[in-house]
């Protein structure tokens, strides 16, 4: 299987061949046809498997086929990362398998001043990758709304539930409309993530690698 066979957009494709990617790793082949078609997803999967254009991909795709404009202080995508390394390298990729698509993205982490975090998001980003705390920090200013967000992928859940960020998940959660498409990726899965799952996916497709 190649990443043509899937049905990604020109442009992206352009862009894995950029990257040097010839095929699709397992959790991209078998994720990116149901992100195409809309579906929430679980997935189970470590670092290294490839898992950040298994979402990536599709995000871009969905965003650049449908050209609404974000609305100021809004994101059209939003994924949640549990470190301030993690949510920059996902930057890094969509900039990187977005190159040839007029999307905008930005990241938001703690640590750094708001102002400027605030300033990058008042007109409105389409991907927004940021850190729960300081996510929900931005939420209680107003200063970023999550009314308008089409897709939301939370990253590495069991490593953000070990730092304590359940509360910050499902306060960001709840600020999301339900009509959305979510993701859904941990490493391993508890009970307890298995129940976070439960309550924030509905109906996933499900892949384990
Ligand atoms: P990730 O699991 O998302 O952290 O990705 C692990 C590494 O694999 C990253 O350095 C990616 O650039 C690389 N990678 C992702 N997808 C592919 C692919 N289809 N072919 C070759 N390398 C890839």
């Amino acid at each position: 299987i190649q990443f043509s066979d899937l049905g990604l957009a020109t442009p992206l494709l352009q862009a894995l061949a950029t990257e040097g990617y010839t095929t699709p790793t397992p959790i991209q082949a078998q994720s990116i046809p149901h992100l195409l078609a809309g579906r929430d997803l679980l997935g189970i999967a470590q670092t290294g498997t490839g898992k950040t254009a298994a979402f990536a991909l599709p995000i871009l795709h969905r965003l650049a086929a449908d050209r609404r404009r974000a609305a100021p202080g809004t994101c059209r995508a939003l994924v949640l990362a549990p470190t301030r390394e993690l949510a920059s390298q996902i930057l890094e990729s969509f900039q990187a398998y977005g190159r040839h698509l007029r999307l905008s993205a930005t990241v938001v982490f703690g640590g750094v001043d708001m102002r400027r975090q605030e300033r990058a998001m008042a007109r409105g980003v389409d991907i927004l990758v940021a850190t729960p705390g300081r996510l929900v920090d931005h939420l209680g200013r107003r200063t970023i709304r999550l009314d308008h967000t089409e897709i939301v992928v939370l990253d590495e859940v069991d490593r953000m539930l070990d730092i304590g960020f359940i509360h910050a998940i499902r306060r960001v959660m709840s600020h999301v409309p339900a009509q959305r498409q979510s993701l859904f990726f941990s490493a391993t899965l508890p009970k307890d993530i298995a129940a976070l799952a439960a309550e924030l996916l509905k109906e996933p497709a499900r892949v384990t690698i």
